[in-house]
């Protein structure tokens, strides 16, 4: 599956905030949102005032480099989310933390979602007792994901479960460092998911 491969900090400094794209040095001092000011690029600071597009763009931009996707995926998922019962853009989100490989980082089996992805496609997870080597797998309320007994000895592994404790396990999953497992108890609504989102700036651009 296609991919961005550039730097990732770069985005989180186009974007002016913390996507939290790189692990552990997300939560260091040596993000580059915290030490560089500004976007990237030479005529960064001389790009034009903000129209509304602008402003939607940005914010599409954003969430769809957020979760690792790219536009083509991003897109199919606003409208099958705009077709599903519901507020759109919440129906967006929830789609997206509902992806297997940003369950696996929200659980802390990895130290970030692009982490998380590759640690699916190399087939070192369960969900329900099977393997699942798909990383935009649907998870839904109830199901288990665990850690495949051959994989419980890698190290990257082992380091982001430790480290989770610094980011916090959210509400609705819960972990057993212990059994390598996380059961998801539900979606999460939107007032659980705290990181700053105008899903409705992404709705707005779309339905243009
Ligand atoms: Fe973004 Fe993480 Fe890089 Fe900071 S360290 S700029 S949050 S990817």
């Amino acid at each position: 599956m296609a991919r961005y491969t550039g730097p990732a900090c770069r985005l989180c400094r186009r974007e002016g905030e913390k996507l939290f794209l790189k692990g552990d040095r997300c939560y260091s001092n040596k993000c580059a949102v915290e030490r560089r000011e500004g976007p990237p690029g030479v005529h960064s600071r001389s790009r034009g005032r903000f129209s509304e597009y602008k402003v939607q763009l940005r914010e599409k931009q954003k969430v769809k480099r957020m979760y690792g996707l790219l536009e083509k995926q991003f897109r199919a998922l606003f409208f099958k989310a705009n077709r599903t019962k519901g507020v759109a853009g919440e129906n967006l989100l929830q789609l997206l933390e509902s992806r297997l490989d940003n369950m696996v980082y929200r659980a802390g089996f990895s130290s970030s979602r692009n982490e998380g992805r590759q640690y699916v496609n190399h087939g070192h997870f369960l969900v329900n007792g099977k393997m699942v080597t798909i990383p935009s797998f649907r998870i839904k309320e109830g199901d288990v994901i665990t850690v495949k007994e051959d994989s419980r000895a890698n190290g990257r592994i082992n380091e982001s479960i430790a480290a989770v404790e610094a980011r916090k396990v959210p509400e609705w999953i819960e972990l057993d460092k212990t059994a390598y497992a996380a059961k998801v108890r539900a979606l999460p609504t939107r007032e659980q998911l705290t990181h700053p989102m105008k899903e409705q700036l992404i709705v707005e651009l779309y339905s243009k």
